[in-house]
């Protein structure tokens, strides 16, 4: 089946046919090759410029484009058309401050920002909007416009191609609490860095941390010497978040079911990690998890992170769901981690969770659209969206500086997915801006951005990697 998928993806022929084409996706640390480029809408607010100075990255003045910087462009049969004036070369990235942005003919700068920027992105490219909560932003108008942004870059995304992608970052700056360059800097590196390579068509948040809480913004090693628990981790997803931890410096904990032993082995000695045997659903869980890290990494010993990875299916149309179905999804898909959670946040505790720690839940996009044959695991992955979004506030969290926040997987290519039938598989690894699935790895850059130390002032929020899945909501 993987050859046909292959055959039908690749083939001449099939391209012919408008058989839509899989791009090669520019992932890891890697940076686009051209220019970035810089516009505003509504003003010139320097957040931005600022925040990528502070990442080092050279950036090159916008162009704009209105009626009066158009240039004749004659095609092969002589037609003169008018055309935005061109990019000497190619776009890597087009960033726009829309901050400012309160009038809805500011929406107008927008467009001519972007329009000449669409014509000339390479392969990969990014577009990053940058705007405000709608809610802090003023009156009415202030609100619908930046609401309209996120129709437009949500719009935007579905028509970029070759695996370019666009995504909207909402910041405070009315607020008694501004977003700092210091707290957008890693945002903005993950969107323009292949990392983001499957994330588009999303709006993320970054909000402000506390003097000190954001260090090192820049670091390739943003976990050196940092303990990192990862559940499940013995294959699928959680192998690649746990050697993702491990390429970026982490100490790596890789839990999972007994069952699970051999596999998980293996990744704890390829990473150079330790393996614990555990069901995360046993009553005693997150006190077997303090006391490994107390243990192997000595009594100061804390963790830096927890991703709550770990999760099953019991499929079934609630017409046939029994109450097993049902307990056994939402026990280890939810319940398991708010009581590891709760046992982890105790400060006395040997083991726990550390001051400035990360939490990070993995959810799914069935758990903001739904899926037939899927209550249980629905309840469960829209259950993590809700309690990460509620313990963000609470000042167990807040008054020690730790984060918590999901990812939403759509459709990655993994070998349970492998198992859905062709066509089904088909429609879900098409059906999506990038018009491909996602890989682990995808999944695993999401979740080390969200933990990173430079991500201090992003909490509460799930995050999907997903391609812009068009299935569903
Ligand atoms: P997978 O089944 O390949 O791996 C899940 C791992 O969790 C397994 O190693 C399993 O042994 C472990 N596990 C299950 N129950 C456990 C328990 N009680 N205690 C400890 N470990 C336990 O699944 P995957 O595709 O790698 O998915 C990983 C996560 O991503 C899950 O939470 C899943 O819901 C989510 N997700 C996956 C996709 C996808 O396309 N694969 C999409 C959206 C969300």
């Amino acid at each position: 089946m993987a050859d046909l998928m292959q055959m039908l993806t690749t083939n001449p022929l099939a391209k012919q046919l408008g058989v839509p084409q899989a791009a090669r996706l520019r992932r890891g640390r890697e940076l686009p090759t051209g220019a970035v480029v810089v516009g505003s809408a509504g003003g010139s607010p320097s957040l931005v410029r600022r925040t990528l100075e502070l990442l080092g990255l050279p950036v090159e003045e916008a162009l704009v484009d209105t009626p009066h910087t158009r240039v004749s462009q004659t095609d092969d049969e002589g037609r003169t058309r008018e055309v935005p004036a061109p990019y000497p070369g190619t776009v890597g990235a087009v960033v726009v401050d829309a901050t400012a942005a309160t009038a809805v003919a500011d929406l107008e700068d927008l467009r001519g920002v972007l329009r000449p920027a669409l014509r000339a992105l390479e392969g990969s490219g990014r577009v990053v909007v940058v705007g405000l909560e709608p809610d802090t932003a003023g009156g009415p108008t202030a609100v619908a416009v930046q609401q309209g942004i996120e129709g437009v870059v949500r719009s935007v995304g579905k028509e970029l191609r070759k695996g370019a992608t666009a995504n909207l970052v909402r910041v405070d700056l009315l607020t008694d609490a501004p977003t700092t360059p210091t707290d957008l800097a890693s945002t903005l590196s993950f969107l323009l860095e292949g990392r983001s390579a499957y994330v588009s068509g999303q709006v993320l948040h970054v909000g402000h941390a506390e003097e000190g809480r954001v260090t090192e913004v820049t670091s390739a090693r943003p976990f050196e010497g940092q303990v990192v628990v990862v559940t499940g981790a013995g294959r699928g997803i959680g192998a690649s978040i746990a050697e993702v931890y491990a390429r970026d410096g982490a100490a790596v904990v890789a839990v999972d079911v007994p069952a699970g032993g051999q596999g998980l082995a293996q990744v704890a000695n390829r990473i150079g990690g330790t393996a614990l045997q555990l069901d995360i659903t046993a009553p005693d869980a997150g006190r077997r998890i303090a006391a490994h890290v107390a243990q192997r990494f000595g009594d100061g010993a804390r963790i830096h992170t927890v991703v709550h990875n770990a999760g099953i299916t019991r499929d079934k149309l609630l017409v046939n769901l029994d109450e097993e179905r049902w307990g056994s999804v939402l026990e280890v898909n939810l319940a398991a981690q708010i009581r590891i959670n709760d046992v982890l946040l105790d400060p006395e505790l040997p083991g726990g969770l550390d001051d400035g720690g990360r939490i990070v839940g993995v959810s799914s996009t069935t758990g903001f659209a739904g899926n037939r044959g899927q209550t249980n695991y629905a309840a469960s992955k829209a259950g993590v969206i809700g309690l990460v979004r509620a313990m963000a506030a609470e000042p167990r969290l807040t008054a020690r500086g730790i984060t918590v926040n999901a990812v939403a997987p759509g459709v990655i290519a993994t070998e349970m997915w492998g198992k859905v039938p062709f066509l089904t598989r088909t429609m879900g690894e098409r059906l999506n801006s990038l018009q491909q699935a996602g890989t682990p790895l995808d999944v695993a850059e999401a979740i080390c951005y969200l933990s990173s130390p430079a991500s201090a002032a992003v909490t509460g929020r799930t995050l999907r990697v997903c391609g812009q899945l068009m299935m569903g909501a």
